[in-house]
């Protein structure tokens, strides 16, 4: 059987990246989480004296690498120098020699031998459009076990172009780096992916990378396959999203072979192409796209056109629909408190939030008045709304029943921030949308004022069970999504 032949099927390995001076290589190879495959140790900064102890250590199999400051490495000696650490790595046991596409020493396997060699392109700058024809020159390199090709994502496309790759081999490690790289990261096993490199210390080696532990803890990757139904969430930044948290542990919960990850993008653009190619199933949408994709869909339901903002898309076939899931899950916690029929009601903030509260709440009966830091963009609002608005200052005499705040005052990490002084509040109920943290410092006065209090981790857990509905047509395990959002 060819060397080829026997990798078809092979599963994907996890690789756990680790650089750094010789101690802080130590130590952080005693902390590689055990469930790795195989360990990436970078040579950058280790004397070639130094080579042996470290590659003989760990009991998995070890990828040596030593990349030039050129190749986006730490490496500062020349080539004889550089050759020489590789050559002491492959005599120490490294099972595998990572070099790079073109550079002197990948013409000159023999001295690596008996470690098998990768292959390596990276680009830290963008995707070529002739990313194809790059990796058929690079296969004319004989005497190579395994390709690597690692572009930078800057937009959707670019993850089609990776899958794209994949699909023409088996020979393949091929990724994206850069934050809208993230995606192709965890879907390396979903498209063929004969490899991916996790951050295996604190510190990550490449930009976009993740760790080992949320590979497979969060994103479940050692059940990832060509059968898994992907989904996700489209943005920027996301970063700091608790929806991938929220929606893989649904997920897990119902076993559905089913993965949510990050697709941060700058644009939504190529949204379309992107979401058919690669078959994804369903998409959130949170800031800044949620009124932008509305050009992007076939279809939409009639509360989206209302509110001119989707926050779900379901690909059906070729056909993108546009959802508002926001509107609802803002509402119902409210419905279950109070009888809204009558009621006064201040809505604080004028954002994309705001707009669900100032069409809804009339059709529920309430008399809204909008309050916004730049008044023209709260005239803006209650015109389009049919609703009243107020200046600021003029809401420390207004009554009110019920105040709704959507101002992102008072979220993680500026969490002792009031957008309005303690002693304007008043009526029946406080609800304040910010789930990050659940008790806000507004909700803290308002309780030491004795008016009941509404937090917005229901509303956060409500437009995510529902576009998990859209998504999979399974009722969403809420208790387990209501537990995630408590406990982070
Ligand atoms: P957005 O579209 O950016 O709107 C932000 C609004 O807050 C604007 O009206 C802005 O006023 C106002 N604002 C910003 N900083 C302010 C400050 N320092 N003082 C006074 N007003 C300020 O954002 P969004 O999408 O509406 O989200 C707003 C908040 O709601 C965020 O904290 C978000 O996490 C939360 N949220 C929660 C949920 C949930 O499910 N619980 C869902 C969506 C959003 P200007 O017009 O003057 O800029």
């Amino acid at each position: 059987m060819s060397e080829l032949a026997s990798q078809k099927n092979e599963p994907c390995r996890l690789i756990a990246s680790i650089g750094g001076e010789p101690d802080h290589l130590v130590s952080a190879l005693s902390l590689v989480d055990p469930r790795t495959d195989w360990i990436e140790v970078r040579l950058d900064q280790v004397p070639k004296d130094a080579v042996q102890s470290l590659i003989a250590a760990p009991s998995l199999p070890i990828v040596a690498t030593c990349r030039r400051k050129q190749d986006g490495g730490q490496f500062e000696g020349d080539e004889i120098e550089r050759g020489s650490r590789l050559e002491a790595a492959s005599r120490a046991g490294a099972a595998w020699i990572d070099l790079e596409w073109g550079s002197d020493l990948a013409r000159h396997l023999q001295r690596f031998s008996p470690a098998r060699i990768i292959l390596s392109w990276h680009d830290f700058n963008g995707t070529p459009p002739d990313l194809g024809a790059r990796f058929q020159a690079m296969r004319a390199a004989s005497g190579i076990s395994l390709f690597k090709v690692v572009p930078t994502a800057r937009r959707l496309h670019d993850l089609v172009a990776i899958r794209d790759l994949l699909r023409e081999t088996d020979d393949l490690i091929a990724f994206a780096m850069g934050e809208t790289g993230v995606a192709s990261r965890v879907l390396a096993p979903v498209w063929g992916s004969r490899a991916i490199y996790a951050a295996g210390a604190e510190q990550a080696t490449a930009p976009g990378q993740v760790s080992v532990g949320a590979l497979l803890d969060q994103y479940r990757f050692r059940s990832l396959s060509p059968r898994t139904r992907m989904s996700g969430l489209l943005g920027r930044p996301l970063g700091h999203s608790l929806s991938p948290r929220l929606h893989n542990e649904a997920y897990a919960t119902l076993s559905l072979d089913w993965v949510y990850v990050p697709f941060e993008s700058e644009s939504v653009e190529d949204l379309r192409d992107f979401m058919i190619a690669l078959e994804i199933s369903g998409v959130s949408v949170t800031l800044p796209h949620k009124e932008q994709v509305l050009s992007e869909l076939d279809e939409m339901e009639p509360l989206v056109r209302d509110l001119g903002a989707a926050n779900t898309i379901v690909r059906s076939g070729g056909r993108l629909r546009g959802h508002n899931t926001d509107a609802e899950a803002a509402l119902a916690p409210l419905r279950k408190r109070i009888p809204l029929q009558d009621k006064k009601v201040v809505l604080l903030g004028a954002g994309g939030a705001a707009r669900a509260f100032a069409f809804m709440l009339p059709r529920e009966g309430c008399t809204v008045t909008v309050y916004n830091r730049t008044e023209e963009r709260a005239k803006a609002l209650a015109c389009q709304a049919g609703i009243a608005w107020g200046r600021w200052n003029d809401l420390a005499a207004d009554p009110y029943d019920l105040l709704i705040q959507t101002t992102p005052v008072g979220m993680h990490p500026r969490v002792e921030e009031m957008p309005v002084p303690r002693e304007w509040l008043r009526g029946s109920l406080i609800y304040d949308i910010i789930y990050n943290p659940a008790e806000t410092a507004l909700l803290r006065a308002a309780r030491s004022r004795g008016i009941e209090t509404l937090d917005g981790v229901e509303m956060f857990v409500g437009q995510a069970a529902a576009q998990f509905e859209l998504f999979t047509g399974v009722n969403a395990p809420r208790e387990t999504m209501n537990r995630v959002m408590r406990t982070v």
